[in-house]
């Protein structure tokens, strides 16, 4: 893409929601903009980095067998009146339509899922099923902060499991955690598995927290085996000894919770009466797990891990693109001309070879904004192209993470270019 169409560009301006460096950051780069408080629209650089973590979640997902269905946003009172969470949910957005009638806006969709799943799942041969979907949450969050870490409305997959007994759902359970580890990974973050309150019907659900002074969970984590809970239910206090290891130290630490899996047992099949038939034909209630993460919080939370004080550095697994092309100018009419023409070559030859390339073809700005802009932006990988790499038939490389740049010939780049697109 070249950068002088894009009509989301950069601001110099640090923004008023600018509170944490993902706010700040995504909004003065032009990926992000705020509506009101929590709700945020994504602009193009910014939608192609979300897209990019749902794919990998819906990867994640496939691999366990989830199958992607999408439901309705627009929620009826009646759901949530049969398993009693109409006035036990707080943040639980609540609209009147016509008529009197009176809906909610889907915090979380156990209420739609589990009567769905029940209208096509009758025997235990049918079992287990495991549905997920991406989509946007409503959460009347008391204070929504941080940029994209707590919003009103948040994009959340959900994932739902049903199975015929607890055995099978804790088989589930565990290999849900790795895939869950997977997504985490590959966005470039790290997470910890942390026992947190599961609630009456489980004694626990576990959160996957990724370490940041940002964060605004506090777990304990053990400095040896990794062992780790909640503050919110722990016993633990900061300096105790582990009890699951020999030795290991609990240390006090900030995280933020980018997803959070429970096993739910009977909670939901229980209210909507959802029984399968079993082998002697008798009905055996449906034990159910359900496994979130939040999409948007992720891209977020990677945003609080990879950064400096010049802007983003985004992994290259979610990266809006993978090179960014620096044409400079010139004062010189014919070298300006031959600049942009080679620069316009390289970016041909780069979507050719199936790099994704952001073009600063802008004329009318100087090298050193550019240069910001780019640290800003945080692409994985600059290449500039001036007046003094031209001389020597080469191109400026630097990684975003690096201090110095070195030069590259021109007849080597594409294929170097390859190389750290795949390594
Ligand atoms: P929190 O404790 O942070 O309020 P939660 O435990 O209520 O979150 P869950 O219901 O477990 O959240 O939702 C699953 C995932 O959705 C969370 O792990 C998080 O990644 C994401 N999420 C939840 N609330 C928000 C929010 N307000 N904004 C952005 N993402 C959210
Ligand atoms: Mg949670």
């Amino acid at each position: 893409m070249r950068y002088s169409t894009l009509f989301a560009k950069t601001n110099k301006n640090a923004p008023s929601d600018g509170d944490s460096a993902n706010a700040r950051f995504l909004v003065q780069a032009g990926f992000i903009n705020q509506l009101m408080a929590g709700a945020y629209t994504y602009l193009p650089l910014g939608l192609r980095v979300l897209d990019r973590i749902k794919k990998i979640v819906r990867e994640e997902m496939q691999a366990i067998g989830g199958q992607e269905i999408l439901m309705p946003a627009l929620t009826p009172k009646e759901v949530w009146e049969t398993t009693g969470r109409w006035d036990s949910i707080d943040v639980l957005f609540k609209l009147e339509g016509a008529g009197g009638k009176e809906y909610a806006l889907g915090s979380t969709h156990e209420e739609v899922v589990t009567p769905l799943v029940q209208q096509y799942v009758k025997s235990y041969k049918d079992l287990p099923v495991a549905v997920y979907q991406i989509q946007d949450k409503f959460r009347n969050e008391p204070r929504a902060k941080s940029g994209l870490l707590r919003g009103r409305e948040f994009s959340m997959k959900d994932l739902y499991s049903f199975h015929l007994n607890e055995e099978d759902m804790r088989a589930y359970y565990e290999k849900s955690k790795q895939a869950y580890l997977n997504v985490f990974h590959r966005c470039g973050i790290d997470a910890i598995i942390t026992e947190a309150s599961g609630g009456v019907f489980s004694k626990y659900s576990h959160e996957f927290q990724t370490p940041t002074e940002s964060g605004e969970d506090v777990i304990y984590v053990c400095d040896k085996c990794q062992y780790a809970q909640n503050r919110e239910i722990s016993e633990y206090k900061d300096g105790d000894t582990c009890s699951k290891c020999d030795g290991g130290v609990m240390r006090e630490t900030k995280t933020i919770e980018v997803g959070n899996i429970f096993p739910l047992m009977e909670k939901f099949s229980e209210p909507f009466g959802f029984t399968v038939a079993g082998e002697d034909g008798k009905p055996v209630p449906v034990i159910m797990g359900c496994y979130g993460i939040g999409p948007s919080r992720v891209m977020g939370t990677v945003v609080e891990i990879h950064h400096d004080d010049r802007g983003m550095c985004w992994p290259k697994s979610i990266a809006p693109f993978l090179v960014h092309l620096v044409s400079l100018g010139s004062k010189d009419d014919e070298k300006r001309e031959e600049i942009l023409e080679k620069a316009g070559g390289l970016y041909e030859e780069l979507h050719k070879a199936g790099v994704e390339v952001l073009w600063d073809d802008r004329a009318e700005v100087t090298a050193g904004e550019k240069f910001a802009d780019a640290d800003l932006i945080g692409i994985p990988l600059r290449l500039v192209l001036s007046e003094k790499t031209l001389a020597e038939g080469s191109v400026e490389w630097k990684r975003r993470e690096e201090k110095e740049a070195h030069l590259v010939s021109l007849q080597d780049i594409i294929e170097q270019v390859e190389v750290f697109v795949k390594e």
